[in-house]
């Protein structure tokens, strides 16, 4: 029988529990979200200001070139490739993720001309399968999708698939796949390797170089804290850039854009994959949030991750037993850092817990999904959602006709 008493003893003892003081959370609320939107730091806000304050507002046009804004994009790919094992040079801040997913399908699939299928997993993303979809329409030749079971992977590769786009994490079990092991696959039938770590990045260790990946991407808003809609980030392996070309070229990823020429030539390396303006209030949010991270090791965040989730996985199954059916892995190499419960009421029961504050979210058909995200949350925390599941079940509460009425976003 775990006590709140032992969770109080593993916040004394957690290395990490002072950078919770970093971020404005709600006395009383436990956020179990921020794998959907994560919280605003002190460091994002002072960032923020600053750009208002000092760059836009003083230095207005001229802080193109007097605040660096030009090289923002890439200069905040550099200050996050740490975080996915990626080299200087290899990332990007830009968009967000669908539009950077657009440019590395359409990129990827004119480097190998001679083969004629994409693979995805058909339990990917939605927004992953409708670009891959279009993109594959709009390739000057015949190219076709095959959203398979993932785990069929090994028969569905030969030699006439050009891409495999996989989400590392399940957004909605939970499930980790193995990067290392699949892009070898992938590789050894000649094909190219699309991670998207919507779900990894601030959240697991991630070793792209290690891994040889060829392209990634992923979102600024879940676990890196970047704000509502904050640009997203793409990763090119160095042995692609010159040669991957960005599907959508606009003035900014050209060579010399105040040349004002009329044919397009693209920058170097990274820059080549920029469009448009950055958007630098968005940029800032993000790069006060990347400060944060500065501070922690992704070991460091990994270890308590799995603490948390262990211990959730814990106290549900010892308070609420049959009650749920767990859809994440129980298994660490194979879950990363949120927990999916399986209800037929699921919708309920997460709005109940909501209403008690306890921020977690739902997704259909009937999966509760809760994000650990060891920055703020505490061992604490993870009790006290417990005992308000607890109550939210044992009460019935979350029948109440308010508790079915379907928000927006869910
Ligand atoms: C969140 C998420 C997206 C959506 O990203 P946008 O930045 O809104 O385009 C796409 N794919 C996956 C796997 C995601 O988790």
């Amino acid at each position: 029988m775990i006590l709140r008493d032992d969770c109080q003893i593993m916040d004394d003892l957690d290395e990490l529990a002072s950078l919770r003081g970093e971020f404005r959370l709600r006395e009383g609320e436990i956020y179990l979200d921020g794998n959907s939107l994560g919280p605003v730091s002190e460091a994002s806000s002072r960032r923020v200001n600053e750009v208002i304050d000092n760059e836009w507002a003083k230095g207005l046009v001229r802080s193109w070139n007097s605040a660096g804004w030009m090289a923002e994009p890439t200069r905040l790919g550099d200050k996050l490739a740490p975080l996915i094992g990626a080299e200087p040079g290899e990332v990007l801040v830009a968009d967000t993720l669908t539009f950077l997913l657009a440019k590395l399908i359409g990129g990827a699939l004119e480097l190998r001309k001679d083969r004629h299928v994409v693979i995805t997993d058909v339990a990917n993303f939605h927004s992953d399968l409708y670009i891959v979809e279009a993109m594959a329409v709009r390739a000057g030749r015949a190219v076709s999708v095959k959203a398979i079971d993932r785990d069929t992977l090994d028969e569905a590769l030969n030699d006439d698939v050009a891409l495999v786009m996989l989400t590392h994490v399940d957004f909605r079990t939970g499930e980790m796949l193995d990067m290392a092991g699949i892009t070898q696959k992938v590789h050894d039938a000649g094909a190219l390797m699309l991670w998207d770590l919507a779900h990894s990045t601030g959240a697991v260790p991630v070793d792209v170089t290690g891994c040889d990946v060829d392209f990634a991407a992923g979102c600024g808003y879940k676990y890196l804290n970047g704000g509502p809609g904050a640009p997203a980030y793409l990763y090119v392996r160095r042995r692609w850039q010159g040669t991957l070309e960005n599907p959508l070229p606009g003035w900014l990823g050209h060579a010399r854009p105040f040349d004002f020429d009329l044919r397009y030539e693209p920058a170097e390396g990274m820059q080549a994959f920029v469009t448009s303006s950055p958007s630098m209030i968005a940029l800032a949010a993000l790069n006060g949030a990347l400060d944060v991270f500065e501070r922690v090791t992704m070991d460091q965040v990994r270890a308590k991750s799995l603490a948390l989730t262990d211990l959730f996985i814990a106290l549900v199954e010892d308070r609420l037993p049959g009650v749920f059916e767990l859809v994440t892995p129980r298994e660490h190499a194979k879950r990363a850092s949120q927990v999916g419960l399986r209800h037929p009421e699921g919708y309920g029961i997460v709005q109940a817990l909501i209403e008690r504050g306890v921020i977690g979210d739902f997704r259909a058909p009937d999966i509760c999904r809760f994000g650990f995200t060891p920055l703020y949350v505490r061992f604490v925390d993870v009790y006290d959602a417990v005992e308000r599941l607890v109550e939210v079940m044992g009460s019935g509460m979350y029948r109440e006709a308010r508790f079915t009425v379907r928000n927006r976003v869910t």
